[in-house]
């Protein structure tokens, strides 16, 4: 499990120029943070509100006005700068969003829009490249691995998405898709994914997929965490089984981006990150799929749990 900071908690601090306002973009809430700085990013201030994304473009935007507004109410002073960590990419060439599963803000012009309505600059990245981020300049990586250049992040769990660090920025690519190894192809086994093609990494090893490998194998539907159990008790071999596909799979996956990027250090978050196997045979399995004959690629969990997302959004107005 994550060892989470209690970082939930409202603090009464000064909150000056040199502070960071962040803003996580998500399905169901819209949250905001404001950090110290960046040298000592305490939380100053955090609240939410919901996303209501059901109710359309226009709504979100006005529910991070909202936000927005209580952090200048809080803070007494309008920023230069609010850093937004995004469901799906802005596409750095036409300008609008694109591959979000909040499906309302695709093809939507949203930093434009926002640096409209809010007049401050917008800086906007991927959800999995802000968590990245956050583990870098202050999580896990931070912590274990100071001297780190390269960092590759995955949110293993729903869905599958990558983010890359390079010397604490986040790389974002030519069209914004840098680090999106979910899409990547796997295995034909995946079957047919949502972008159009088939057997990306995301239909192989996401939660979903996992559920739906063990129920098609035994016509049962059980919740990852059940088969999880099942397959650690060793009494329900298509669950161990599930496991033994995961952790092969994830190797195989992830040696790709071993083999082009050779980061310093990859950081696994998502509800499929929780699972040990990942980190001892996963790793094995990583091991015998890279084109090296030893593995010193350290495979590590993050630190700050659901804060990243909103942590990383912060540090891109840094
Ligand atoms: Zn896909």
């Amino acid at each position: 499990m994550y060892t989470c900071y209690s970082f939930g908690v409202k603090k009464k601090g000064k909150i000056d120029k040199n502070s960071l306002w962040g803003i996580d973009m998500g399905g169901t809430k819209i949250e905001g943070v404001i950090l110290k700085s960046a040298k000592d990013p305490e939380v100053l201030f955090r609240d939410r509100v919901p996303t209501e994304a059901d109710q359309g473009y226009e709504h979100i935007l006005k529910q991070v006005k909202k936000v927005v507004k209580l952090m200048e109410k809080e803070a007494g002073f309008k920023p230069a700068c609010i850093g937004f960590a995004t469901p799906g990419i802005l596409d750095p060439k036409m300008g609008i969003m694109k591959n979000c599963n909040s499906v309302a803000m695709n093809g939507q012009p949203m930093k434009a829009d926002l640096e409209k309505k809010l007049a401050v600059k917008v800086e906007l990245a991927n959800d999995a490249d802000c968590f990245a981020l956050a583990e870098t300049r202050f999580g896990v990586v931070k912590q274990q691995f100071p001297d780190a250049k390269v960092v590759f992040g995955v949110i293993l769990g729903t869905g599958v998405g990558g983010g890359i660090v390079v010397d604490g920025k986040p790389i974002i690519g030519l069209q914004g898709i840098a680090g999106e190894w979910g899409h990547n192809f796997l295995d034909e086994s995946g079957g047919a994914c949502y972008c159009g093609k088939s057997g990306c990494v995301e239909k192989v090893i996401s939660g979903p997929a996992l559920e739906n490998y063990y129920w098609k194998e035994t016509g049962n539907r059980k919740p990852l965490k059940d088969i999880v159990a099942l397959a650690e008790s060793k009494v329900d071999p298509v669950a161990q089984k599930t496991m033994i596909r995961l952790v092969d799979f994830f190797g195989k996956g992830l040696s790709v981006v071993v083999n082009i990027l050779d980061p310093d250090v990859v950081v696994i978050g998502g509800g499929v990150g929780n699972i040990d196997l990942l980190y001892d045979r996963g790793v094995d399995s990583l091991r015998k799929n890279v084109f090296n004959n030893r593995l010193d690629t350290p495979v590590v969990r993050p630190l700050l749990g659901d804060s990243a997302g909103v942590f990383g959004a912060a540090f891109l107005a840094s």
